[in-house]
């Protein structure tokens, strides 16, 4: 007998001993979990390494994306993202589109704070500080400091914002 069969072996009868902690009552449940081709099937069956591979990247990164989208419809943190480009494995398109320039890869990580819902403004300070905070822009004391005052109506923001206004625009309107 080859040493590939007898660990077969080995691996069949621990299987069919259905011990429930056991390593493989273990190996099933993840298989399960993942949608994965059960043991049996696994055993039978003549997967080379590099088809068993691809199968179990796409069954986790499919099980996660999922798991992530259905976390997006409920984590706060999460609802700004667009769930279209959204998959476990794929670098998310903030990260794709920038350069590996220090200055990009800053605006980068406000941006993806901006996104999450982490961006430090006055509003989420108010939110996480026991202490009296002050939720009023800082910068113009008019209105609470959230992300929507701060992107489309602080007046110290104006002439940055009409620089690209034009561009935002006809964005907005292309896509409706
Ligand atoms: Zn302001």
């Amino acid at each position: 007998m080859s040493h590939n069969n007898s660990i077969r072996e080995i691996a069949w009868g621990q299987h069919t001993a259905g011990r429930p902690n056991s390593f493989f009552k273990r190996i099933n449940d993840i298989l399960d979990m993942y949608q994965l081709p059960s043991f049996n099937e696994i055993m039978n069956q003549h997967y080379n390494k590099l088809d068993s591979k691809n199968i179990v990247r796409t069954a986790i990164s499919s099980h996660w994306t999922v798991k992530l989208k259905a976390d997006c419809e409920e984590k706060s943190t999460l609802k700004l993202l667009s769930k279209r480009n959204l998959n476990i494995g794929q670098t998310h398109n903030v990260w794709e589109t920038i350069s590996s320039s220090v200055k990009d890869v800053r605006k980068a990580t406000t941006k993806v704070h901006m996104l999450t819902g982490t961006y430090m403004l006055q509003t989420l300070k108010v939110k996480f500080n026991q202490a009296e905070i002050d939720p009023t822009c800082p910068i113009c004391k008019l209105e609470p400091e959230d992300l929507q005052h701060l992107l489309t109506s602080c007046p110290a923001y104006r002439h940055i914002r009409k620089s690209h206004f034009q561009q935002i625009k006809e964005y907005i309107v292309s896509k409706n």
